[in-house]
């Protein structure tokens, strides 16, 4: 036996009810942004290096040390996206799809971040990813929350917290900018290792930490909310008037800088208190300057990117997923001449009806263990095929969950049997 090889650390296998709750918000979420006339886009895993560079920012968490980087055989720098903006971005410049149009997109897939591996923090993990492009109108920021909040609801999660903040202008920034790094500079002894290099490259940055050591000193800082430029402000007052109308209740969070560079005015994120340290499920907010900083036209764009598996974890630990049966009828096949019969039979159902799910006992098996799988598939009837009834050309269709006798049906009537007990 060859030794065996194992997964890399931080990157999973999903398999059994954690799929069926992935597979079940992806579902619920493609419906819920169909709803509100978004299409899908799928988009390549890989990028070259420079375009992650450029977008979320030299100096920042994932740019610095969490990237997947590496040459390919031609000596060109690529990266294992670490995010969807960036690569969608490039898409819709480098395919014309943003010149004097607004588009609507969502996206799903694995992301990569080399960071250490714990619960709601892998190294590949998934987004859900929500993108729109064209608009400069706060209406959008309120209506991408607005259908957060409505996925929220109908996943039956009913205790997300909605953080908000405005970043304002890039010159409301950088003048605000100044004041920080002279409020920090002054309480530079209270600084972790992390924020004294950040003072200089990054300082919004120290804002976003997560040492809680430093809670105090960043809580006093000079606030970026109260430094806001006009149009930046009303455009806050706005996002908040919507969220009033739609009785979405927020807190205002002046901490709120997100990781990435590219934001400006809203920011927002939907946090739980009920998965422990990793409590982001949903991060987004505008970044209308980025499509310009990649090569295409100014162009205002606004998103957010749910993390799947913190989601899918909160579904789980909720029992928020309904139970999928694996089968709705069970076939069991017991004697010499039944198999070939089985297997049309079983093919007939399907084609007459498409909605159920059919299992036919596949691999053999003592009449006895066929129907302790028939049970354990969740199925409501087992339809029984054994030589006497390939002889007469019918089936016992036995109810598994109601104390009923079994009947015998004929083949050519058996289809309409089934359908009138499950209408
Ligand atoms: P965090 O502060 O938790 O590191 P982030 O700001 O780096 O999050 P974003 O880049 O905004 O995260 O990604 C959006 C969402 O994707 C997050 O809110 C989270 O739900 C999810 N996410 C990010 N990184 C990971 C990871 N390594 N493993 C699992 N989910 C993640
Ligand atoms: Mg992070």
């Amino acid at each position: 036996m060859g030794k065996q090889i194992s997964a890399i650390r931080g990157m999973n296998d999903l398999y059994g009810s954690e799929v069926e709750a992935f597979d079940y918000l992806l579902t619920q979420a493609q419906q819920t942004l169909q709803q509100y006339g978004f299409q899908s886009i799928r988009l390549p895993i890989v990028e070259k290096t420079e375009l992650f560079a450029r977008s979320i920012g030299e100096v920042t968490d994932i740019v610095e040390k969490e990237m997947y980087t590496f040459e390919d055989r031609n000596g060109d720098s690529l990266t294992l996206r670490p995010e969807g903006t960036a690569g969608c971005v490039r898409a819709m410049i480098q395919n014309g799809l943003i010149h004097n149009q607004i588009q609507k997109l969502y996206y799903s897939g694995p992301m990569f971040r080399y960071e250490r591996p714990q619960k709601g923090r892998y190294r590949q993990f998934h987004q859900f990813g929500v993108e729109v492009f064209g608009v400069n109108d706060v209406d959008i920021d309120a209506e991408l929350i607005a259908l957060s909040a409505r996925l929220w609801d109908k996943l039956g999660l009913d205790k997300l917290e909605l953080q908000i903040n405005s970043l304002g202008s890039q010159e409301a920034r950088s003048a605000y900018r100044d004041k920080l790094v002279a409020y920090l500079t002054e309480h530079k002894d209270q600084l972790d290792e992390d924020s004294l290099r950040r003072l200089e490259s990054n300082p919004l940055r120290i804002l976003d930490t997560k040492n809680p050591d430093m809670k105090s000193v960043v809580d006093k800082a000079p606030k970026l909310i109260e430094h806001l430029d006009t149009e930046s402000a009303e455009h806050f007052a706005n996002l908040k008037a919507y969220l009033d109308d739609l009785g979405i209740e927020y807190v205002v969070n002046p901490n709120l800088v997100r990781g990435l560079d590219y934001y400006n005015r809203t920011v927002f994120e939907w946090i739980t208190t009920e998965l422990g340290a990793q409590g982001t499920v949903c991060a987004g907010g505008r970044y209308d300057s980025l499509v310009e900083q990649i090569g295409g036209k100014p162009t205002p764009a606004v998103g957010f990117a749910m993390g799947i598996e913190r989601l899918t974890a909160l579904l789980q630990d909720k029992a928020l997923v309904p139970s999928q049966a694996l089968a709705d009828i069970y076939v069991v096949l017991v004697g010499d001449k039944v198999h070939r019969p089985g297997l049309v039979i079983s093919e007939m159902l399907r084609e007459a009806l498409p909605d159920l799910k059919v299992q036919m006992n596949c691999g053999g098996g003592s009449f006895k263990s066929q129907f302790k799988k028939a049970d354990k598939s969740d199925a409501r009837y087992a339809i029984v095929l054994g030589d006497q009834e390939v002889e007469n050309q019918q089936v016992a269709v036995k109810p598994l969950r109601e104390d009923a006798e079994q009947t015998l049906v004929s083949w050519d009537g058996l289809a309409a049997y089934l359908q009138a007990r499950f209408d």
